[in-house]
């Protein structure tokens, strides 16, 4: 598991960027190969730090890696640390079924560490991020879909989202009581948990338990809060502003940390998990980040060449249909596909081309293509004959 970069540099998710290179500064010389001649360990503690101040360092990569983890900043950070990270290169549909992985288990962490002892009985904090500073139980994740039209996709967008959640009761600031007055759980002394030894047949087992009495809070309140019931949150509505890169696909989650549910009583409060919702386009078919329109164009004017005017993503463009072109042809008009989520460049449209066979023809239509059919050059029986005789040249080579 790849250690978190703001962890590395030992400074806070909303540390400035003088702070992260003070930080750097100070371990890079710390840990330099120079100082520390023949020491393994500095040099991978000195790779790490490198790798973690490039993407910090760098206010797109840290904004991606904010919202992806170590999938948003991808190869390059990978390569930077050597190959014993592995895992750095792995693609976000790796990383985001993974999330969805952990939704099905029942707890999140995203980006965290596997669930260990600690984190199972809520104290401790094992991926450092969500610790439990001041008591309190920790919010829950939460998860909520965002649809999304193509176009918003092609580009990324700005969305300012109202959603339910529970927040912090205002009337007792979220300590669950209404003078502030706590006391200390009498049956766990404060530490939250109790231990249980047990005798079997393979020894004995002491067992470690959040406090039934307090809940593993430590503390107890004396006089409830009577607005939120000494729970100190509330169900409330809040606006969050969510920023979606270019490029994301269906089901791929953005990560915001710390805006989920409130936790009870000075609980740190969850992630809520974005979830994109890609609506199906009436005009467009997406294939990664190209898309592909179909268009219908008259045989004559297929045969003779036009310029015709198709809709992208960014409005009508003029596009020439070459004379001769083939139904099924595939013409490319560059750059008005999906915005690549990484890089800032952008795929293609591509405008399949296809006859239009009318099927209600006037008197005198049909009269014209009569004359029409009689030009020798117009019919593909000359050609056909040419391959069929090859056919049945070949066909006999084989079977007599
Ligand atoms: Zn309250
Ligand atoms: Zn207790």
């Amino acid at each position: 598991m790849k250690k978190d970069y703001y962890e590395v540099l030992g400074v806070s998710r909303s540390a400035t960027k003088d702070e992260i290179k003070k930080a750097y500064r100070k371990l890079a010389l710390q840990f330099h190969p120079d100082k520390n001649p023949d020491n393994k360990d500095a040099e991978e503690h000195f790779k790490e730090v490198n790798e973690a101040y490039e993407v910090l360092s760098n206010d797109d990569k840290r904004r991606r890696y904010d919202q992806f983890g170590h999938a948003g900043v991808g190869s390059s950070a990978a390569s930077g640390g050597g190959g014993q990270y592995g895992g750095g290169s792995a693609d976000f549909g790796d990383i985001f079924s993974a999330f969805n992985d952990m939704f099905s288990g029942g707890k999140t962490r995203a980006g965290g560490a596997p669930f260990g002892f600690e984190e199972v009985f809520g104290g401790g904090g094992g991926g450092g991020r969500r610790g439990r500073p001041s008591g309190g139980i920790p919010g829950t994740d939460l998860k909520i879909r965002l649809k999304l039209t193509l176009e918003e996709i092609a580009k990324g967008v700005e969305k300012t989202l109202k959603i339910k959640k529970q927040v912090t009761c205002k009337e007792c600031n979220g300590s669950g009581s209404k003078s502030g007055a706590t006391e200390t759980c009498q049956t766990c002394h404060g530490s939250g948990e109790v231990r249980q030894a047990s005798k079997t047949m393979f020894g004995q087992f002491v067992n470690i338990a959040a406090c039934p009495t307090c809940g593993g809070e430590g503390r107890i309140i004396k006089d409830r809060c009577p607005s939120c019931y000494g729970e100190g949150i509330k169900l409330g509505e809040v606006t969050v502003k969510v920023t979606v890169p270019s490029g994301v696909e269906d089901g791929n989650y953005l990560t915001l940390r710390g805006q989920g549910n409130s936790g009870p009583r000075g609980g740190v409060a969850g992630d809520l998990l974005v979830v994109i919702e890609e609506q199906p386009h009436e005009l467009f078919s997406r294939h990664g980040d190209d898309v592909i329109y179909n268009l219908a164009v008259s045989f004559p004017d297929l045969v003779l060449g036009t310029k015709v005017e198709v809709p992208t993503l960014d409005g009508a463009v003029k596009l020439t249909i070459p004379a001769s072109t083939q139904p099924e042809t595939m013409l490319r008009i560059a750059g008005h596909g999906i915005g690549h989520l990484r890089g800032s460049s952008r795929g293609d449209q591509y405008v399949k081309v296809n006859v239009f066979v009318p099927k209600d023809l006037s008197h005198q239509d049909k009269e014209l293509l009569k004359e029409l059919k009689k030009s020798s050059g117009i019919s593909p029986t000359a050609h056909n004959d040419k391959n069929a005789k090859g056919f049945f040249e070949k066909a006999r080579d084989i079977f007599t």
